[in-house]
This record gives C-alpha cells, structure tokens and sequence, in this order.
C-alpha cells in the first residue's frame, strides 16, 4: 500500500506496528518537513527481544524512494509477519525513513545536501577514490557512448558478469 506523503507513510507504519505488538521507537530530526512539519526516524522491532539474528528491513535512505520501501514494510508488518513463526532467538528490525528530510521533500540527499548511500565514511577517514578493480565494470555502468539497441539486456548483464569475475580472484 503506497502511501500519499512520508506523514502518511509514518502514521500506517507506526500503527501497524502497534498492532503486531512490536517495540517501537521515534527518534526525531531537527530538519522540518514542508510547512514546518516534525520529522523523525521510527523503529519497530518484532521478535526476541535479546536476538542472536536481526533480520533488519529499511527504507527511504534515498528519501524519495521511501515510499516503496514503506510499502514493503507495511506489507510485512500486516501479511507477512502475522503469518510467521520466527525461529527463537530471531528479531525483525524495520527502520522506517532512514532519511526522513529527503523523503517529506520528495528529494534523494538529507538535509545537507548529502546522498547517504555515497558518503559513509567516519569522522577522521580519508577519502582514497575507489577501487582500482572497478574500472573493468564501467563498460557497464558509465558506458563511453550510447547503448547499442540490438545488444540485449542479457547480453549486456552477462558481459558485466564476465567482467566481475575477472576482477574476483
Ligand atoms: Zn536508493
């Protein structure tokens, strides 16, 4: 079920954890959405409460895209999860809006401006480009011109995979 705004999507999610009896948590951000709205990061934990696994299920850490990942974890929390007997020992996580500023703007970056799935390093880590092994994959990734139509998208896959295991010893 796709939600309409990220306010939406965070009314259902917390609801139908509730429902389901999970451990909930709101850890609000100082960012505001439009019209000044409160924002924050929900979690729902379902399960053990001393887990030795975590299955851990996120979603809109690029914001916008929040509105599928919500989705699925409603689907979870009201199909999927009532229907399961969870192995003893066994906690689901579901983290709700990783990145609630991009996903109440519709936007990719948080509110600095930073996409989270690009900048991951810690404070004091330097930044030394990427590996050098990536390059026998930007065929694929960054072709030099435009794909040929007549190459399939299997064709295309396949090269990439070749190409990775080469890199793979
Ligand atoms: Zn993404």
């Amino acid at each position: 079920m796709f939600s309409s705004d990220y306010w939406q999507a965070r009314d259902r999610f917390r609801q139908a954890a509730q429902s389901l009896n999970c451990v909930l948590e709101t850890h609000p951000i100082k960012a505001l959405g439009p019209q000044g709205r409160s924002l924050s990061i929900d979690i729902a934990r379902y399960g053990s409460k001393s887990p030795h696994t975590t299955l851990i299920l996120s979603s809109g850490l690029h914001g916008v895209e929040g509105y599928c990942g919500s989705a699925i974890q409603m689907a979870t929390l009201t199909d999927l999860l009532p229907q399961l007997t969870l192995p003893k020992g066994m906690a689901v996580l579901l983290i709700h809006a990783l990145n609630p500023y991009g996903f109440a703007w519709n936007r990719r970056c948080n509110e600095d401006n930073i996409d989270l799935n690009r900048n991951f390093l810690l404070p004091g880590q330097s930044f030394f480009w990427q590996p050098s092994g990536l390059w026998s994959t930007g065929f694929f990734s960054e072709p030099p011109s435009t794909p040929d139509p007549t190459r399939s998208l299997y064709s295309q896959a396949a090269g990439l995979r070749a190409a990775i295991w080469r890199f793979i010893p």
